[in-house]
Formats: structure tokens, C-alpha cells, sequence
């Protein structure tokens, strides 16, 4: 439906759950796929999938917390149309529970992870003469997730900092947007669930699924499709936006 040829897209975390279904729409759609992950291992899935469709992609081991890694493999790549910072882990706990380590970590990958793509990629697109930023941000952005708090603050950046870069590059046409799932049904969902209710993992996957509204969690796909469209020329009006794709979490539940 939508034209990437001739684009050249990052995906950070393209290896699993979003990130996989966000590089191969866009691959499937024309765009060639740069897939950063934290080892190369980690992004096969997905260059299977999109080289079994007959896309074009590549991976590359990298972890985003770390500038210098980073700035190495945007070098490697040169100029490209599209970022999508969508690499996140998660994290449970309240302010007076999370330690200054775990504090730490969600900051490095969430937070200075997406400024370090940033760093290395606006010179990549200039080159280019301008093109699009994904931030995935998350509903924790806009209401706040019960014990959360780290992940919370870490995806309130995200989207200020999706704000600030739309305002910074407008005049480079560079447009930038951000995207605030609610719960999708991801490795990350899972890897969750395994770990915090190893005895009940579908009593609580039911739980968590209807406390969404529309009664269910996303599927990977329903998110990248929006990505697609915010990458595609036909969204060239839209920028500095964020748009929450939560079952109607965000309104329904208030
Ligand atoms: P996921 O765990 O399935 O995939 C995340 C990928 O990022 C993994 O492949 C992982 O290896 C990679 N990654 C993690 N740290 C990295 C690093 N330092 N450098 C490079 N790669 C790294 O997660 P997902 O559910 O697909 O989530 C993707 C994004 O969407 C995250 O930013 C997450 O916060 C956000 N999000 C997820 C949900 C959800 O319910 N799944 C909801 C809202 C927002």
C-alpha cells in the first residue's frame, strides 16, 4: 500500500516482537532494513523472514546504551531515510523499590540509547536530505504504569525528546513522531509473565489482556502497521506527534 523504495531504514531491537514486525513491513514494502541488536544471533529471525519474502536486510550486533558502538555501525550503514528506535527493556518498580542500578540500566537503554541513535543518525539522514524518526514510547508515557516507575519516566522522555527533535530538524525535513502501545503480544510480554507468575501464565495473560478495553493485547503487527504508514510519505504532514495505540486504554479507562 505504501511505496519505501529506495529508502534505507534502521530498527533498533529489530530482532524480536515489534521491532520484527516493524522491519519486515518495511521491508516488504520496498524499504532495505539495517537491524540492530544486541548480537547478531539475535536478529536471524527476522533476516530469514524478510530474505524468505524477498526483502532486502541486514543485522548488526550493537548494543544502543553504548555511544561508540553506535556511532560505528550508523558509519558502517551512511545515509539513510528512516529511524526507528524502538530497542526497550522493562522493569517493575516504585520509586522507593527500584535500585540505582536497576535506575541506571533502564536509563542507558531507554533513554540515552534512543539520544545515542539520534547522535548518530540525524547526520546519516541530512545526508539524505531529510526523512523520518520512530520513537516507541509507550501508554506508561502518558498515564503512568502501576509500578513501573523507572520504565514510566524512561518513555516520558522518549516522547518529550520525540517533541523536541520534530521542533530542532522541521526545517531540515526531517519529521519525527512517536508511537505509545498499550500491552502487545511480544516475546517481552512473555519473558514477563515467565518470570513474575511462572504458575499461572494464562490466568494472568487473560488478566492483563482485559485490562485493555477492546478486550485483548495488540499484535505486533497492528503497531507496525501504524510505523509503516508515520514512515510512508503519505503521513508528510505528521510530525512531532505522539499516537497511542491502546485498545482505548488511555480514554476508556479514565
Ligand atoms: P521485545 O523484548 O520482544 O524486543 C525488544 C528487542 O530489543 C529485543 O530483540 C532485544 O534484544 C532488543 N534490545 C534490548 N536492549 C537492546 C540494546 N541495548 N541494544 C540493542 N537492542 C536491544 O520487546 P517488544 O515488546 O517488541 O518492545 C519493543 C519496544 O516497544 C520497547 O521499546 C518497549 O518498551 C515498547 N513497548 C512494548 C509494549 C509491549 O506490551 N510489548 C508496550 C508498549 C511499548
Amino acid at each position: 500500500m505504501f511505496s519505501l523504495k529506495n529508502k534505507k531504514a534502521v530498527v533498533t531491537g529489530g530482532g524480536s516482537g515489534i521491532g520484527q514486525a516493524i522491519a519486515v513491513q518495511l521491508a516488504s514494502n520496498g524499504a532495505e532494513v539495517h537491524i540492530l541488536e544486541i548480537t547478531e544471533q539475535n536478529g536471524q529471525e527476522t533476516l530469514e523472514k524478510i530474505k524468505s519474502a524477498g526483502g532486502n536486510a541486514k543485522v548488526y550486533a550493537c548494543d544502543v546504551s553504548k555511544q561508540k558502538d553506535v556511532l560505528a555501525v550508523f558509519d558502517q550503514i551512511g545515509a539513510i531515510n528512516i529511524l526507528v528506535n524502538n530497542a526497550g527493556i522493562a522493569h517493575i518498580g516504585k520509586a522507593d523499590t527500584t535500585s540505582e542500578e536497576d535506575f541506571d540500566r533502564i536509563y542507558n537503554i531507554n533513554i540515552k540509547g534512543v539520544y545515542n541513535c539520534l547522535f548518530a543518525a540525524i547526520p546519516q539522514i541530512r545526508k539524505y536530505g531529510g526523512g523520518v524518526i520512530i520513537n516507541m514510547a509507550s501508554i506508561a508515557a502518558l498515564v503512568g504504569i502501576p509500578d513501573r516507575f523507572a520504565y514510566s519516566t524512561a518513555k516520558g522522555a522518549v516522547k518529550a525528546m520525540t517533541m523536541s527533535v520534530a521542533k530542532d530538524y522541521i526545517s531540515e525535513n526531517i519529521r519525527c513522531n512517536s508511537i505509545s502501545p498499550a500491552r502487545v503480544h511480544t516475546p517481552f510480554v512473555d519473558g514477563f509473565l515467565q518470570k513474575n507468575y511462572p504458575d499461572n501464565i494464562e490466568e494472568m495473560f487473560e488478566k492483563l489482556s482485559k485490562t485493555q478495553p477492546i478486550g485483548r493485547m495488540a499484535q505486533p503487527e497492528e503497531v507496525a502497521s501504524l510505523a509503516l504508514y508515520l514512515c510512508s510519505d503519505e503521513a508528510s504532514f505528521i510530525t512531532g506527534v505522539d499516537y497511542p495505540i491502546d485498545g482505548g486504554f488511555t480514554t476508556l479507562n479514565n
